[in-house]
């Protein structure tokens, strides 16, 4: 370590560091010692189960990429990425320069103080909560269900606690904004908008890659007289079509309906949607990683633009690796964000 850190600080002296801050910090005890755990590759991953004997299948259950330590699971992990991603804790996390967990938490250590080292320290507690939501329950929580769960946690916990000091800067304010997949996955964003005066609703889709190109994009309408929540199961339905019209196995589909997402992951057999999300589950089952998360408005407008022009306009727009020019302003302004 001491190779790896030469510098002002020696190895010692940021593993002193760390420790001082972490113990320091303003989080439940639970929380600590799991960072702790983390730290000493103590908790029960894949990775060290086998290692001790357990005949279990060392790769990650959530995306059976990488094998799952905890680096992995906290870190490397394409789930992992995505709710880092979702944080506002990104732009400082980007810079880590690689390698295994302690060696993480070292460069964290040295990026922020032990009150802003909270939000850090518990979305590294919900990211193991939401693997093993997953692996023991089959629930998948969503990248921004996981930050605004955290933030949620650092609230409760500071203000039982009479740490009146305020959250939004403990957290670094959570962003809502879109930001790019993480790598080799494409996100398609997509929007339904919905007047009830007219017989049609009209739908956008727009499908990016980890380098923020438009990969492609759709605004049509779908005729017929549809409610809200209709109209956006409608909207992830073409989103899906689409990401089996042009081959893909790694995506995500982003919608802001979150009553639509929470449809589509714990489906009803006699809800009016059921049809709809069962094609939606049936070309999911058929991808080696399609998922439906929800995004906030805010995160979503490209395909909102999109869905409010095929209500005005009846022509079919759709294109595969090109930006209608009234479209590219709309674009640009997510990737200021
Ligand atoms: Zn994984």
């Amino acid at each position: 370590m001491g190779r790896r850190c030469s510098g002002s600080t020696s190895g010692r002296g940021l593993e002193h560091n760390w420790w001082g801050k972490l113990w320091k910090s303003q989080v439940p005890n639970k929380v600590k010692i799991h960072v702790w755990r983390a730290y000493h590759e103590a908790l029960p991953t894949m990775f060290s189960l086998s290692k001790r004997g357990v005949g279990v299948n060392k790769l990650c259950p959530s995306c059976r990429t990488g094998m799952e330590d905890s680096s992995h699971v906290l870190w490397y992990c394409s789930e992992a990425q995505e709710v880092w991603r979702n944080s506002a804790l990104w732009p400082v996390l980007k810079k880590f320069p690689g390698g295994p967990f302690y060696a993480f938490c070292l460069f964290v250590s040295s990026q922020w103080n032990s009150d802003e080292l909270g939000i850090f320290l518990v979305i590294i507690w919900c990211l193991w909560q939401r693997r093993n939501k997953w692996i023991f329950e089959n629930k998948l929580m969503t990248a921004s269900e996981i930050v605004a769960w955290a933030g949620r946690f650092l609230g409760d916990f500071l203000t039982c606690n009479g740490l009146d000091s305020p959250v939004e800067k403990r957290t670094l304010a959570p962003k809502a904004l879109w930001h790019a997949p993480s790598h080799g996955l494409i996100k398609i964003n997509v929007d339904a908008a919905v007047d009830s005066s007219l017989e049609f609703i009209g739908v956008g889709i727009v499908a990016r890659d980890e380098e923020d190109a438009v990969m492609s994009f759709l605004s049509r309408r779908i005729f017929g007289k549809f409610s809200p929540h209709l109209g956006e199961c409608l909207a992830v339905r073409e989103g899906v079509f689409l990401a089996n019209f042009l081959k893909l196995d790694n995506w995500v589909v982003e919608s802001d309906a979150m009553n639509a997402v929470r449809a589509i992951q714990n489906p009803v057999a006699e809800a009016p949607e059921a049809n709809i999300v069962e094609d939606i589950r049936d070309y999911i089952a058929g991808v080696r990683n399609g998922r439906v998360c929800h995004i906030s408005r805010d995160g979503n407008r490209v395909a909102h633009t999109l869905a409010k022009y095929a209500l005005s306009k009846s022509v079919f727009c759709f294109g595969i690796d090109f930006v209608p020019r009234w479209l590219g302003p709309f674009v640009k302004a997510d990737l200021v964000s």
